[in-house]
């Protein structure tokens, strides 16, 4: 056992950590059962009234618009075995770790983000159709559950930490250093001990720009996913202002998922209205927040008012002589500049965390390196443009080469110092149009990418049917394969299709495929994927689906095709389909084994007449 390994199995011994509790570890315990049917989970989550009520609320919530689920089996069947436990876990980890012992965690805040990130991630799941959307809830819910466990853990420590308000970076190494690991460490092991899938913990823990992620994999686009669902939670509950602030970076993220301002508006609203829905099931709070669209519309505080645009340029003169400054001040103001003033050193670097000057105009008797050299080392400090005044070649030369942009020698007169901001002037333009450039880069590289993901999402689904193709099948399953001990799969087929293209054409024929592959996939689950595997011929996953449970979707197929006709102008055609059903048994090493005992069995029932579901 390696070192960290060897110290979470310590803290979760002390019973501190965030951890399930009653149904929801019993949940845990019977699912590591890989024989375990869904009567025995449904059973177990029934034990526990409120724990039902809420799976049920989250099915329903779910499945907003169509039929609406009334009992704990009927919600199990639609979200499935994992997700049920996942959702659990989840549950019983919110409803008891909301206690205030660590005075700088904000636990209601805490929650209130994880469910707007739950939210928000689960909704670009089922647009992108990286992972199924209920496991996404979960996973993202639980994205940064190690700062909890910290928390709880070290209450006073912790606390300590987290009121220095250190930077990601900053944070991460302190925790490491006072409790030998930190909240992204913690996370990782914590998913993994409550068996999340690997993909859900490398989206929580693994960073693209570190180059975690193979570019363009599933494991990559998840954690995308998170980075964005994470953004827009946290500036959901800084509330407004927050909002307007980070705007364009939200635009730009959402470019990278195909929203274009638009759909970014509407999708936000909607992720805002299920998180407070989310958040008054949990009794935490939620900020109401005004309509996105609004929001987009809206100036940034700092950028608010015309007072501003109204000068040239915004200018700092400091130093100690209160007369030359004030007489400075009149002579830059008659220019058409802002003018203010610092009288110390102290106060110079306040007024551009404040001010936000674009130039400085340092006059101190003193020799001035060391103000100049901070002034760089802000961040606001790299683009303003200084000027110091020196009275020595000597102070000359150490104002240079301590970042000055400019220095005038004393004594200077008013025209010179009319000159030094003309150059000032042209110096903060050319700047502001470098970063306008870039800006335009960035566009320009942000349409590109929706360009190249629109092209991968093109690759991966028939233009026909718009169902998933061969190749999506294929990845999907191989990854399914992994996580899931129970899978099964359909392979069905239109039965005597070729008398269509011969009868009414093949154009007919298309559209008599687009139909069938309607009916498929209503007849369907959400979680199961329905795949265009070749001409008239679909592959259905069903993830955590047993033999049985798969027969069973294999006749409701079979029946509502045979109930839905295609029917067109003066054309009624009566359509049947055959399908082969095969499971994940010790005897089936490779997925694609299951496909291939899947295609036999499809042989057998055309062989015993057709409109059948056989099993090998
Ligand atoms: P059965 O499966 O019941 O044995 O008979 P079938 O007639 O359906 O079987 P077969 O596999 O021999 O024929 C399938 C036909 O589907 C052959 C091909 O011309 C047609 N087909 C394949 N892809 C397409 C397509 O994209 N559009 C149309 N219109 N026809 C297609
Ligand atoms: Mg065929
Ligand atoms: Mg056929």
């Amino acid at each position: 056992m390696n070192n960290f390994r060897l110290h979470f199995e310590q803290l979760k011994a002390s019973g501190d950590l965030p951890s399930p509790s009653g149904v929801a570890l019993s949940l845990l315990k019977l699912t590591r059962k890989p024989d375990v049917s869904l009567s025995e989970i449904a059973h177990a989550v029934q034990a526990d009234p409120s724990l039902s009520g809420k799976l049920v609320k989250f099915a329903n919530l779910l499945k907003a618009g169509s039929r609406s689920i009334a009992s704990v089996s009927a919600a199990l069947n639609l979200l499935g075995m994992n997700s049920a436990r996942q959702l659990a876990i989840s549950f019983s980890i919110l409803a008891s770790n909301r206690r205030n012992r660590c005075k700088n965690f904000d636990y209601a805040k805490f929650w209130s983000a994880s469910l707007a990130r739950a939210i928000i991630a689960q909704k670009l799941c089922e647009r992108e159709k990286v992972a199924q959307p209920e496991e996404c809830f979960v996973g993202a819910l639980l994205a940064d559950i190690g700062s909890l466990a910290l928390a709880s853990l070290y209450p006073e420590a912790y606390s300590e930490i987290l009121s220095h308000e250190l930077s990601p970076e900053a944070l991460l190494e302190s925790e490491k250093s006072a409790f030998e690991t930190d909240h992204v460490e913690l996370t990782a092991a914590m998913l993994e001990d409550w068996m999340l899938p690997p993909l859900f913990v490398s989206a929580a823990c693994g960073s693209p720009q570190k180059g975690d992620f193979a570019e363009g994999s599933r494991g990559q686009q998840l954690a995308d996913i998170w980075h964005f669902s994470d953004l827009l939670s946290r500036n959901f509950v800084s509330g407004e202002k927050s909002i307007v602030r980070n705007m364009p970076e939200f635009k730009e993220m959402a470019a990278e998922h195909e929203l274009d301002p638009e759909d970014l508006a509407v999708f936000s609203n909607e992720a805002i209205e299920s998180w407070r829905k989310w958040c008054e099931i949990f009794e935490v709070p939620s900020l109401k927040l005004p309509d996105f669209e609004d929001m987009m519309a809206a100036l940034p505080d700092e950028q608010a008012g015309t007072e501003e645009h109204a000068f040239k340029l915004k200018v700092l003169v400091a130093g100690e002589d209160m007369t030359g400054l004030g007489t400075m001040r009149s002579e830059i103001m008659a220019l058409g500049h802002k003018v203010d003033i610092a009288t110390n050193p102290q106060d110079v670097l306040q007024c551009m965390l404040e001010l936000n000057p674009q130039v400085i105009l340092c006059v101190f008797e003193h020799d001035t390196g060391d103000l100049a050299a901070s002034i760089r080392k802000l961040p606001a400090g790299k683009f303003v443009y200084l000027i110091v005044v020196a009275d020595s070649e000597e102070g000359l030369v150490s104002a240079f080469s301590s970042g000055a942009d400019a220095v005038m020698k004393k004594p200077f007169s008013e025209r010179e110092l009319a000159a030094r901001m003309l150059a000032a002037q042209r110096f903060v333009q050319v700047g502001e149009e470098l970063i306008e450039q870039s800006e335009t880069l960035k566009n320009t590289a942000a349409e590109l990418a929706i360009t190249s993901r629109r092209a991968q999402r093109a690759s991966l689904t028939d233009p026909l049917t718009g169902l998933p193709n061969r190749r999506y099948a294929i990845e999907r399953l191989a990854q399914e394969w992994q996580n899931s001990p129970v899978i099964s799969c359909l392979m069905v087929d239109i039965d005597r299709f070729k008398s269509v293209n011969d009868r009414h054409g093949h154009a007919t024929g298309d559209e008599v495929i687009a139909h069938a592959a309607h009916v498929l996939q209503a007849a369907s689950r959400s979680q199961d994927a329905v795949c265009r595997f070749g001409g008239e011929e679909f592959l259905v996953i069903l993830p955590e689906a047993s033999l049985s449970a798969a027969k069973s979707c294999a006749e409701r197929i079979r029946k509502a095709v045979e109930a839905s006709p295609f029917v067109k102008d003066n054309i009624r055609l009566e359509l049947t389909v055959s399908i082969g059903v095969a499971s994940r048994r010790p005897s089936i090493r490779r997925f694609e084994d299951m496909i291939k005992a899947a295609d036999g069995a499809l042989y057998e029932a055309k062989q015993k007449g057709r409109n059948i579901v056989q099993s090998l």
